[in-house]
């Protein structure tokens, strides 16, 4: 599965915890992330990260080019709610681009361990079959 990691300024602790309480599910995927995010993961774990660019600077855009052509399985995007982002256009465009191709996205702790253990039971075992643009 190709799965993009992504987190915002004050979500970056929660997205290094989940990376390193899922590293070994983690670790059996390809795993994307935007810049920061993903040095962030990559300095506390072990696992191999296709970094694209900072957030701000289109990284999210980056990550929604790959759901675009359907080549994105799974999204995790732990956002801060609570503080207003320059680059808000794209995490919306990215938010909603999700759901115009269907694609499993948690935007929070909860969700995306309900996403993982699911991904696990093979819950998502329907995107092997998926047939990129
Ligand atoms: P970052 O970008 O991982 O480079 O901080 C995340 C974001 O703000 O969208």
């Amino acid at each position: 599965m190709n799965i993009a990691l992504i987190a915002h300024d004050k979500k970056k602790d929660d997205i290094v915890s989940f990376a390193i309480a899922y590293e070994k599910v983690l670790k059996k995927h390809n795993l994307f992330a935007t810049g920061t995010t993903g040095l962030k993961i990559s300095e506390n774990t072990t696992l191999d990260i296709k970094r694209f660019n900072s957030g701000p600077l289109g990284g999210d855009q980056q990550i929604g080019a790959m759901i675009a052509v359907n080549n994105m399985d799974i999204v995790i995007f732990f956002r801060d709610p609570l503080t207003a982002q320059p680059h808000e256009p794209d995490v919306l465009a990215l938010l909603r681009l999700c759901d115009v191709h269907r694609i499993p996205l948690a935007t929070n702790m909860g969700s995306a361990e309900l996403l993982i253990k699911g991904m696990q039971r093979g819950d998502l075992s329907w995107r092997k079959n998926k047939k990129t643009i």
